[in-house]
Order: C-alpha cells, then structure tokens, then sequence
C-alpha cells in the first residue's frame, strides 16, 4: 500500500518564501538569495516527507506565486504584452518574466497589468488565470518542472512525483481573450507539449505522474467530457513509461466515473472527505488495471483524522482491489492547511490535541498504513483523542444547541415586509434621494496599525489605545459632516479584520500564532479556528458604534460582518453540518443587532462578501446551501424592529445565477460591486426587479485613482435608467481600509457632488 502525498505547503514554516518574495521585488536581494530561500523549502519539505514515510513524494508542488501560472510558463502561454519585460531589459530572466505576469510591472518605461487573479474552486487560494487567443500556441518554455524533479531525486533516496495541472483542467481554468473560438479546442494544441514534458520526466527516471484534473468532479459538458478522453488517449499511446495518477478533489466523480476510470491510466485519487459517497461506485467499475488512492485525510481543515472513519474506506477499498492497489492519501493537496501545529505554544492541550496541520496529517497517513499492518495502539491513540473532542465541555454547549434547534420560521422574519418597512424608515430618517455612505472601513493607516502593535507589546494601555482609537473615529466623523454624507460610517479603526475581530469576541473561536495559509502569491491569511459551540459573552461593536453616535448628530450606520462570511473564512468543526455552526453564529450576530438598536443605532451593516464563494461546486447543491446561508442572515437580521434599516454588503460582481436568493436576504439596503463592470450587474437586478434598496458602487477602490465628478455621475444616470431612483443609494464599491486618507477625501467629496448633481436633475 503507497503512501501517497499530493502537495506540501510552500511559503516555509516561518513564512520565509512570503518574506523572500517581498524582499526581491523591493530590490533588496538578488534573485540567488531568492532561489537560495526556496532551495531551502524544497529540501526541507522533502525531508519531511522522508522522514514521515511518504513513498510518492511530490515535486513540482512548489511554486514562487502560483502552480497554475508555473503551468501557463511550462507551456509557453505568455500574452504578447509581457515580451517586452524580457526584451527591453536584458538583466530580466524567467523569474521577472513570470512575477511580472503576476504582479504587473511599472519598470524600463513599460506599464503592464498583472493577469487576473480568481478563486481556486472553492478555496481561499487564488491562481493566475490563464489567457488564451484565437491563434493560440504552447511551446516548452520553461524548465522548473525538470529542474525540481532532478533536485529532488537527489535529495529524497526516493523517485519523486511530479505534479501537475492536468491538461483539461489547465483550460476549463483559462479565459478565452479573445471571441471567437473555445478554448476547449484547443486540447489538441496543448496535448503535444504535455507529451514533451512527460517523455522528458521519463527520460530523468520519472516513474509516476500526478496529474490533477478536479474539473473530472464538476459538471462537465459532452465537450469536455471528449477532451478527457482525447488527451489521456494520446498521452497513454505516446508516453508509455510514466504512470500517470489522475487526481481528483473538492467533489465526487458522479456521473463522470464511468468517464473517469475508462481513462487509460495507472491510478485514480478520490477525494473521501467531501465525497466519502462515491467509493462505493468507483470500487464497483473500477477496471484491473487501475490503482485507487483514497483521499481519506482532511487536506481542507485542521482537525485530527477519524481513522476508525479512514480505515473504513481503506478495508472496503483493500478487500476489492487488494493491498497492492490501494495508496494512502490527503485528500487533496495539503497546500491548504498550516505548517506545523507543533510551532503552536499557546493552544490549550486538551484542544490542540484534537488537532492536525499539514506536518501532522502525513504522519497520520503514515499512521493508518500501520495500523492496517497491525498496530492496534495507534488506534486506540486515535480513539482516545476523538472521544475527549466527542464529550469535551469545551465544546459542546447544551443552551446553544437548544437555542439554534428552536429556530423557528419567525426568527428569520421581520415584522413587516419590505414596502412597510421602507416608508416608516423614510419617514423617520428623512434623508434625500440618492442618500450617500460608505461601506465601513476608512484607511488603516500605519499610525493605526501600529496602535495595535503597541497595545499587543504591551506599550499601551488598553486606555491608552482607545483613546488613540476615539481620536481616530471623531476626526473621521467630523470629516465626514463636513463633506456632507448621509449615513456615516465610524471607521472601523479599531478592527485589525473583518472576521478576526468578531472571533476574537464570541466564544467557541480559537487564534493560532503560527496557522498561516497561502491566499495568493505572498499574502497569507491566518484563519481562526471554530472549534466548539458558538455564543456571544458580552457585546462585540457596542461600545465603539455608541461612541460614534453619540458624537454626531446624524445619522451612524452600526457595522457587523455576517455569519456565512465568518463561517466562511475560518477553518470549522468537521463534527456538525456548516449549517449548524452557521446557525449558532447567526444566533450571536442577532444579539448584537438588538444591542445595537437598543443602543440607539438606527442603521446597521451585516457585512456578507463570502456569500457567493460558498456556493457548492455542483449545480445540484446550490439550492441547499442558499437555503440554509440565505436563512442564517435572516436570522440575524429580523430581531429588530421595522423602524430600524438593515444594509448588507457584496463584494463581487456575479449575481446573475442567484439574484433570487440574494432578493430574499431582505435586507432593506444591499451595497454592491459596480463600478468596474460599468454597472453591468445592475441588469440583472432590474430584470428582476429587484424591490429593495441597493447602493451599486459608483468608483473602484482597490486602486488609488480618483474618479471623476462627471464618471460617478454617469453611472448613476445608467443605474436610475435600470432602477427606480427612489431606491439607489450612492457608495463605493467596497471598504476604504486599504487605500490611503489623501485620495479618499478627494474620491468622496467628488461622490457627494455627484449624488447632489443627480438629486438636482429631478
Ligand atoms: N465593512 C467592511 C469594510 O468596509 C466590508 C469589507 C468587505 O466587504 N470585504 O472594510
Ligand atoms: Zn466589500
């Protein structure tokens, strides 16, 4: 039985990859001390993974920013604007070449865009998307792919596995820049230099090949499902020497298994965490020839492995297929959990036992083939551990669960209905037609990071620092009086992050000091861990929403984020249904809503961005899930009366597929990204009708432009054709936290002239 790892964290224990990266791009080492840094990282994850017993090592896992961008270099697929940063620069090499498609580059007089960046499935982890034209071409081009097999084999005793982007999926993930053609036809392009590749590894001792082709476990039109079977034909006739290992992950094969196992390869790797369902299946067609690797421990979450779950999966699979054809492994690549739990000092023992990062999860693949050799103590190791979390008072919470199995219809209900709701508010505010906000944040600036980087020291007292914090908060209140904004916003100076700062307050969340995980390139998030029963010990916002009211006289919009969206960005319990955590959470944002109104807060944000990314990868479960998120903001949303105005906010432009859901929200104000898209989105929200209010973002903040009086005013015009202008409201597209205070000021004083230019046109 192989013991079979399908990719290893890369950014380094201590985040040396992030800190190396930073240091190149700013210039200040040279691009040795830079392949010197990932030398390192290589070379001690390999050993790792020696010293953990792997047989399929992989290589090739690593990358500088991004796997699928190392793709789009191996196949020559560079788009024409990025020639230049080789051509007008001769100290340039490959490496610039490919941060530059990464990054952008302002240098030499050139100024190029970096390619577009999106979501990796259904991860927190971003790739480079791929472009592709109408004439497209692939050529080898670069050699990392070589270079990392030939160093590996060096340094492991062991024939290392190459991984990578299955030649499928390498197209479902591009984009197609130009009109005109599928990029799905362009698999007979691409197959060639594949071809090259692997009769290249094989030339250097390759014996097996991960190819990772997740879309296999998506839907999959009949196209595709041609191109699979065109690609791993050709690859099969003309590379007979490697064995390639057809990886799927994130969702079942479904109806694609019988497609899935006719494919003419050696192995076959399910995913049993998110699709435990589909081994029955694939045991039952599977063909002699082919091996199984069984995905069986969590590549997604930090949690301890369920062996007596794994062995399960693993007799069932042995008991068919025999020993020899079964491997061990994560179920996906371990890419997306932190490095080492054993860098964690401050976790309380009793929990940090329940628990595994990526280091831990290979001993535990290693622990499982022993256990099925015969190691019983091993088991009842395991046994002991996930019991204590089963029982643990640290978790489990009677009230809570009572509460969230209460919830009743009503409780996601408001009193009245929207147009109720709408004239009583327009009554009691008054304000004018297209009233202007913001979405929350105000500029982070280094003075108010380092606040908190003192307070941490221990530099500043906690009075101190909140009196630093108020100083902050009515300067920007003041401000915005001054430049005449409706409903205003208190800064959210004193939250180091949307999520943090509320897990950080409701019991049931954990921090790690160390748990970080690639989001894309060098930046790194450190999810908290939901790790028990969720409840809110004493308000979270009152205290700084209250002051900020108590300072003006108008009108303060409280500020929270929702329970999708802190579900969604934190690693949860793998011992309940998302829904129920959700609830419970939606339950603790609920307390706080009323804490507020009974504050005397009028108008309150219930933040959702993530909303969208956690709809299921399949069609078919979309409903389910949006049934479930849907109704956990409306839980959190209908403890207050109809006098009190409930915004939320999104940022993202893709609504059209689930514009009805977000209609049910029933939030009476729902800002949104625009700007961008030229309020394209909007479209969709007339053809629906949409009868809630809505603030569609009128100017792009992820760059420091300055819109125009006159730009701001001619989207507003385009979005009072598409919707009733009683019901816009004006507003960015998304917080201001990362931009600095000068082009703030001018961006904002130019939207309130144009909110007041269109109030004068009618
Ligand atoms: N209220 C948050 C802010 O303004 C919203 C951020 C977000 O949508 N990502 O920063
Ligand atoms: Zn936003």
């Amino acid at each position: 039985m192989l013991k079979n790892n399908l990719g290893y964290p890369r950014v380094g224990a201590h985040r040396e990859l992030k800190k190396a990266s930073e240091q190149y791009w700013a210039g200040k080492i040279t691009r040795d001390d830079l392949f010197a840094a990932a030398r390192q990282i290589r070379l001690q994850n390999w050993q790792t993974q020696v010293d953990a017993g792997i047989d399929l090592i992989p290589c090739n896992d690593f990358s500088f920013y991004d796997q699928v961008l190392d793709t789009s270099l191996m196949l020559g697929n560079i788009p024409e604007r990025y020639t230049p940063v080789l051509t007008q620069n001769k100290a340039n090499t490959e490496i610039d070449l490919y941060f530059a498609m990464a990054r952008g580059y302002q240098k030499d007089g050139l100024d190029v865009t970096a390619m577009e960046m999106t979501k990796w499935f259904d991860t927190n982890y971003h790739y480079i998307v791929p472009e592709f034209v109408q004439n497209q071409q692939f050529k080898l081009f670069s050699e990392k792919v070589f270079d990392e097999f030939i160093l590996a084999k060096q340094h492991t005793g062991n024939t290392p596995k190459p991984v990578l982007i299955g030649p499928v999926t390498y197209l479902l993930l591009g984009k197609e820049k130009q009109p005109g053609f599928d990029k799905i036809d362009l698999i007979k392009k691409l197959v060639p230099v594949y071809i090259e590749v692997l009769k290249r590894l094989a030339s250097y001792g390759a014996i097996w090949v991960q190819l990772d082709e997740p879309f296999l476990a998506l839907d999959l039109t009949d196209k595709e499902k041609a191109a699979y079977a065109y690609a791993y034909m050709e690859i099969n006739k003309q590379c007979p020497g490697i064995k390639v290992l057809l990886t799927t992950y994130f969702e079942s094969l479904h109806e694609n298994t019988e497609l899935a196992v006719t494919l003419p390869v050696s192995a076959i790797h399910v995913d049993l965490v998110r699709a435990p369902g589909q081994l029955y299946k694939v045991l039952t067609v599977l063909p002699d020839s082919l091996s199984l690797s069984l995905g069986v421990v969590d590549g997604r979450n930090i949690w301890k492995n369920d062996y007596v779950r794994s062995l399960t999966h693993i007799k069932k699979a042995i008991a068919v297929l025999g020993t020899d054809r079964v491997m061990i492994a994560p179920s996906c690549s371990l890419l997306h959990t932190p490095f080492d739990l054993d860098l964690e000092t401050a976790i309380i023992p009793e929990i940090k036992n329940w628990m595994a990062f990526a280091k831990q999860k290979l001993n535990e693949i290693n622990e499982l083939a022993q256990i099925i050799g015969g190691n019983n103590e091993l088991l009842q190791e395991n046994l002991r551990a996930l019991t204590s979390r089963n029982l643990s008072k640290l978790i489990h919470k009677q009230d809570i669960k009572q509460r969230v199995a209460a919830i009743t219809d009503a409780d996601a209900q408001r009193e009245s209905g929207f147009i109720t709701r709408q004239k009583i508010q327009q009554q009691r505010f008054k304000l004018p037609l297209y009233p202007t906000t913001t979405i929350g944040s105000f500029p982070q600036t280094d003075d108010i990071r380092s606040l908190r980087a003192r307070l941490k020291k221990g530099e500043l007292t906690e009075k101190q620092y909140d009196a630093e914090i108020e100083k902050a908060t009515i300067d920007a209140i003041r401000w915005q009086e001054e430049i005449g904004l409706d409903v205003l916003v208190h800064g959210e100076f004193e939250r180091n992050d949307m999520v943090e700062y509320f897990g950080e307050r409701l019991d049931g969340f954990l921090f790690t000091k160390n748990g970080w995980v690639q989001s894309y390139g060098s930046r790194c998030v450190k999810p908290p861990v939901i790790y028990g029963d969720v409840s809110r010990p004493a308000d979270m916002t009152v205290r700084w929403s209250s002051f900020a009211q108590q300072n003006t006289d108008r009108l303060m919009k409280g500020m929270l984020t929702g329970p999708v969206t802190i579900l969604q960005w934190s690693f949860v319990r793998d011992d309940q249904p998302r829904s129920e955590t959700t609830n419970q959470i939606a339950l603790a944002i609920r307390n706080e809503v009323v804490a507020l109104e009974a504050a005397g807060i009028k108008v309150i944000q219930i933040d959702e961005p993530a909303i969208r990314e956690g709809l299921p990868l399949r069609k078919k479960d979309w409903q389910n899930y949006l049934n479930w998120a849907v109704k956990a903001f409306r839980i959190s949303a209908s403890g207050v009366r109809d006098e009190t105005q409930i915004h939320t906010h999104m940022c993202y432009s893709e609504f059209n597929d689930i514009i009805g859901n977000i209609a049910d929200m029933d939030a009476d104000v729902i800002t949104i990204e625009t700007s961008r898209s030229q309020m394209e989105l909007l479209a969709a929200f007339a053809d629906f009708k949409y009868p809630n209010e809505i603030g569609p973002g009128v100017y792009d903040i992820h760059s420091p432009r300055v819109p125009t009086v006159d730009e701001m005013v001619s989207l507003l015009e385009k979005a009072s054709e598409l919707l009733p202008a009683g019901n816009l409201w004006v507003n960015p597209d998304c917080g201001l936290k990362t931009r600095k205070w000068p082009e703030t000021q001018v961006a904002l004083i130019n939207m309130v002239a144009a909110a007041k230019h269109l109030r004068q046109l009618v």
